[in-house]
């Protein structure tokens, strides 16, 4: 029977440990001289959910409290989430300040609790404008003052929408002080970093009007600004008064970054020449993007924040693909773009990794993404001064063929030119040899013309005027005397018993004759403007312009004379001649009055023939009466 009470004792108490092995106590944690304590051990997560008020957690017994795991790290999403830890020291007093390294946790109560009794309730949160915070810093402290003999317990409430990662450390105020500093340095260098790269490549956009950079500098400001928000700087510095914004702003500049780096990736790896159905994906992809953008004000934040995450790990993973397939096809800008993502990507899984506990580092777990991406910046900004490098000696060759064209139609234009400026001279030449030619032989058609004029005036036989030359003459001069009131005198010149001359001598003899009288008529006309003609067969009329009858008279007379004195010469004969002269002279004083004078002086020829003869008469008017 003992022994039966012996096992059963032993049972029970076997059972007792097992529960209790089961069941986690609750270890306060021993806070002495160490600067920095991680409370990831030393922090229990109520397994009860739906809890709000503080005495109903208070309430609880140990069973309901579970270690926080690194699980809880991924968690998105935290709400009625309590966190306990208890402190203990065995110094005199210490005073550490708690960090709650999160600073996207949107509200967080802590209830201090000092051997039993609350002696501190502090709120704390992005949720709140930024000045209700204890200290002016981008993560949550809270002050902790530890004295010997007493149990902090501290109640953690936790309320958020985005990531639930906690990383609660106990700094003394040199670690932290120390710790901030570099971390200042570290995180400045890296903002200050990419803000510079974001903002030349900005300007360089606008100076250049390059869509890569703009894509590029679109990409690398969301991701200043993603960083910026996550390290609660953006809080801090940019937007300390709208939490409203701090609430939203991730979900807001995520799917842009995206959106950026899909237009990039297709303007860097040439997507429109080298693959359309990449070019189609990296378009709808940005589209989307864009749309989730503009989502995120319609849905909660937490569906928003797991649908952006799930697209850029979706995207990021096509990119990769698509990217060494391009990297494959021989791409040269392809293979760095993707040694530039694989650098992201192997950082991003590194501070996955150290999230989940895989891997530990001596500095935040987001450091290992932070130098990923900011290498895949600088290794995009290579590919980009390349990509720019290789269009500018493209547009350099082909300026230098359009040159080197330009070049040789300015050539093929002066010669053209020059042919034409040769052609136009000749033709110039031409023309001129042709105008001159012609007007030689206009000034010889002139001159043929006037010697025919002149041909048709002149009496062929003796050279001196003929009867129409002499018509025209008298009407011309005879307009002049009537216009100047000068005397016109007209001479009727026959030779004497012609007939006979050429009865005797024959006719050829009396054209010689002919010709004697009007050579000797001519040579006593002395003024340029007298003129003679042969105005019958053997009868010559001489018109004296300005010349009154005593003057005509005397005129006459010498030529009677001079003709009578001719000796013309025939087969050795000697022929001697006169002739009867009848002479009119007046001022006309009308149309009619010319042919007048022309008729006086014939009839005055009449007489002189009648008279006997070799002699002049001038005209009278008794001869009307006589012929009556
Ligand atoms: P008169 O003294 O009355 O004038 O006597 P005439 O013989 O001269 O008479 P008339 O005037 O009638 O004669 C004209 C003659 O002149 C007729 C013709 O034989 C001659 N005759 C006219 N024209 C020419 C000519 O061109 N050449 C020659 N050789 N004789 C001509
Ligand atoms: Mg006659
Ligand atoms: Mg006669």
């Amino acid at each position: 029977m003992n022994r039966i009470a012996h096992w059963l004792i032993i049972f029970t108490l076997l059972l007792i440990g097992c529960n209790q092995a089961f069941a986690e106590n609750i270890i306060p944690l021993q806070v002495s001289d160490q600067n920095k304590l991680d409370l990831s051990t030393s922090t229990y997560v109520l397994k009860k959910q739906n809890i709000t008020e503080v005495k109903h957690v208070l309430a609880e017994s140990d069973i309901y409290w579970r270690q926080l795991q690194p699980a809880d790290s991924k968690m998105i999403g935290a709400h009625n989430f309590w966190l306990q830890v208890e402190l203990v020291t065995s110094s005199p007093s210490v005073s550490r300040f708690l960090e709650i390294n999160n600073p996207h946790l949107d509200q967080i109560k802590i209830y201090h609790f000092i051997n039993g009794e609350l002696a501190d309730k502090t709120i704390l949160g992005d949720s709140l404008p930024f000045s209700q915070r204890l200290f002016n810093a981008n993560s949550f402290y809270y002050p902790i003052n530890i004295v010997a003999g007493q149990t902090q317990l501290l109640l953690i409430k936790i309320d958020t929408q985005g990531s639930a990662h906690l990383p609660l450390t106990l700094w003394s105020d040199k670690a932290l002080l120390e710790h901030k500093d570099s971390q200042l340095i570290i995180d400045g260098m890296q903002l200050g970093t990419l803000l510079g790269i974001g903002c030349f490549s900005l300007f360089f956009a606008f100076a250049s009007r390059s869509y890569s950079y703009g894509y590029y500098s679109g990409y690398v400001l969301c991701m200043t600004l993603i960083i910026a928000t996550l390290n609660g700087y953006a809080f801090q510095y940019l937007w300390p008064k709208w939490p409203s914004l701090q609430q939203s702003v991730m979900t807001i500049i995520l799917p842009l970054a995206l959106a950026f780096a899909l237009l990039l990736t297709e303007k860097i790896l040439h997507l429109r020449n080298q693959n359309v159905h990449m070019l189609r994906f990296c378009r709808y992809g940005a589209s989307i993007a864009v749309f989730l953008s503009g989502l995120s004000f319609l849905i909660s934040y937490e569906l928003a924040l797991l649908i952006d995450l799930n697209t850029i790990i979706a995207v990021s993973i096509a990119l990769m693909v698509l990217t060494s397939i391009q990297a494959y096809k021989g791409h040269k800008l392809a293979k760095l773009y993707a040694f530039g993502w694989g650098l992201m990507v192997i950082g991003a899984c590194m501070t996955c990794l150290s999230y989940l506990g895989v891997l530990a580092f001596e500095y935040s777990p987001q450091t290992p993404m932070m130098v990923g991406l900011t290498l895949e910046i600088a290794v995009m900004s290579v590919i980009l001064a390349i990509r720019y490098n290789d269009e500018r000696k493209s547009k350099m060759r082909i300026q230098q063929k359009a040159l080197v064209q330009a070049e040789r139609i300015r050539k093929a234009r002066e010669s053209a030119l020059t042919a034409e400026t040769k052609s136009n001279a000749k033709l110039e030449r031409m023309v001129q040899e042709r105008t001159l030619e012609l007007e030689m032989a206009y000034r010889e058609l002139n001159e043929a013309h006037d010697k025919l004029k002149e041909q048709t005036t002149i009496d062929t036989l003796t050279g001196v005027k003929n009867r129409s030359a002499f018509d025209k003459k008298l009407a011309a001069e005879s307009k002049l005397s009537r216009r100047q009131m000068t005397p016109i005198a007209v001479m009727m010149l026959d030779i004497d018993r012609f007939k006979l001359i050429n009865d005797t001598y024959g006719h050829l003899a009396g054209d010689l004759a002919l010709k004697a009288i009007a050579t000797a008529i001519k040579d006593e006309l002395k003024r340029p403007a007298d003129i003679v003609s042969r105005y019958g067969g053997e009868e010559f009329a001489i018109i004296l312009p300005t010349t009154d009858m005593p003057g005509a008279l005397a005129l006459a007379d010498r030529i009677r004379k001079s003709i009578k004195s001719l000796r013309i010469e025939w087969q050795q004969q000697r022929i001697s001649l006169t002739v009867s002269i009848g002479v009119s002279s007046a001022i006309i004083t009308d149309d009619a009055h010319a042919m007048k004078l022309l008729e006086q002086a014939d009839k005055a020829l009449y007489f002189a023939k009648s008279s006997g003869r070799d002699q002049v008469q001038e005209y009278s008017v008794r001869f009307n009466a006589t012929a009556v």
